[in-house]
């Protein structure tokens, strides 16, 4: 055994993959397997050295994983076995506040969160057997999108619906992206020179989905998604808050079935649903500065109502030390950070233009002027996160 962790993502159709050295944070090899069960599926990967792509036509995820293991460089690494195995896993319900290794039980449990999501759970579960029959020996670990947010308290998780729909059903808010928030926040304690126990900080990850956490003490106490990704800011392709009304109003204007209201809602609203064009940042900004209205409207938007759910996150801290803005848009995106500390001048933050052209790509630092309550940009690193969780679980 040595000190590697293997991390392994399963979207749907993809799986992201990672080789993690755990006590250094060195990444040995980091790859996507992408349009899986499709003839163009294929694996691309980088080591420190080099890179490579192989063709895998219509692998499934269990045929991925083998390519995976299979690649050169992979194999030799692998030679050794890894410590652990860290799955990333989307929903554990209210049964996991915590990462954890994988028995049947476990395993069990995550079959039975996957009500809650289902497009999400099934292939993370897909992920876990491939990888526990390639590598049975090794422990497996689930490290949970929802774990990081049960410690948010019961008069922000409720929605104020029939209760027996709560104790029933499980229906309440849960959360996403708890392991970015957990590593930004952490990483913001340490940039500021706070301990962690005692700092207080809001963060906005904003990818494909996007989503904006208060943190309190090292703990979750509110964030804007809910009991699945769609709740809350506007993201790449799905809507965020609607008025509830919609769905019936929608199924009866155009005749359609709630599950195709909800798919529109997911897959084609958001940035693309009011562009019309893209729901890639970069490609409105293009589109913008050609003159599209409505490519500038949805960024306006995607902006405001950012800065709407930052503003409702401060009802649960009595300070903020911070606001860090991760993903693919809060790192890269300048104009973006620039337009929603515009709408939140009234909670004293205000952006140093210099500061904020400067950092993100991969630099973390604060992008307030001296007098701002501070804002930081932190590139987020999940895959480093779930390896030291399983460094934690099994290393010792
Ligand atoms: P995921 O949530 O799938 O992990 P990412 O965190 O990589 O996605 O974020 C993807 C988003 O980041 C896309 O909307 C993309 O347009 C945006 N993005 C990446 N680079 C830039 C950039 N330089 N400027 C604006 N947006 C960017």
């Amino acid at each position: 055994m040595n000190n590697n962790v293997l991390v392994i993502n399963c979207g749907s159709s993809s799986i992201k993959f990672g080789l993690i050295e755990a006590a250094s944070g060195k990444r040995l090899i980091s790859g996507l397997a992408e349009r899986l069960g499709d003839s163009g599926a294929r694996v691309v990967w980088k080591t420190q050295s080099d890179g490579g792509t192989l063709s895998i036509p219509d692998a499934d995820h269990a045929h991925a994983i083998q390519a995976i293991v299979e690649i050169p460089a992979a194999k030799t690494l692998l030679a050794t076995p890894p410590m652990a195995i860290g799955h990333r896993v989307v929903h554990g319900g209210e049964q996991f506040s915590a990462s954890t290794q994988i028995d049947a039980a476990v395993l069990t449990a995550i079959e039975d969160c996957s009500n809650l999501a289902p497009l999400h759970n099934p292939a993370n579960i897909v992920g876990i057997n491939a990888a526990m029959a390639q590598f049975p020996a090794v422990p497996q670990v689930a490290v949970f999108d929802t774990a990081f947010h049960q410690t948010i308290p019961n008069h922000a998780y409720m929605y104020a619906v029939p209760y027996e729909w709560y104790d029933r059903l499980g229906v309440r808010r849960y959360g996403f992206h708890g392991t970015s928030h957990r590593f930004v926040t952490q990483r913001a304690a340490e940039i500021l020179g706070l301990e962690y126990e005692n700092s207080s900080f809001i963060s906005a990850h904003l990818g494909n989905g996007c989503s904006a956490a208060a943190v309190r003490a090292g703990r979750s106490v509110d964030t804007t998604m809910g009991m699945t990704p769609l709740e809350g800011l506007m993201m790449g392709t799905r809507s965020g808050n609607v008025d509830p009304a919609l769905h019936q109003f929608i199924a009866q204007a155009l005749g359609m079935t709630l599950e195709q209201v909800t798919t529109q809602l997911n897959k084609h609203s958001g940035l693309l649903g009011v562009s019309g064009v893209s729901n890639d940042m970069r490609t409105l900004f293009a589109a913008a500065a050609d003159g599209n209205e409505r490519a500038a409207l949805a960024i306006e938007m995607f902006c405001f109502r950012l800065a709407r759910g930052v503003a409702a996150l401060t009802a649960s801290l009595n300070q903020i030390d911070a606001l860090i803005f991760t993903g693919g848009i809060g790192e890269n995106s300048a104009p973006i950070r620039e337009k929603c500390i515009g709408y939140l001048q009234l909670l004293n933050f205000e952006l140093d233009p210099a500061q904020n052209a400067i950092h993100g790509r991969g630099r973390a630092g604060n992008i307030s002027t001296s007098t701002s309550t501070p804002v930081l940009v932190i590139p987020t690193d999940e895959e480093w996160m779930i390896s030291q969780d399983c460094a934690a679980l099994i290393g010792r």
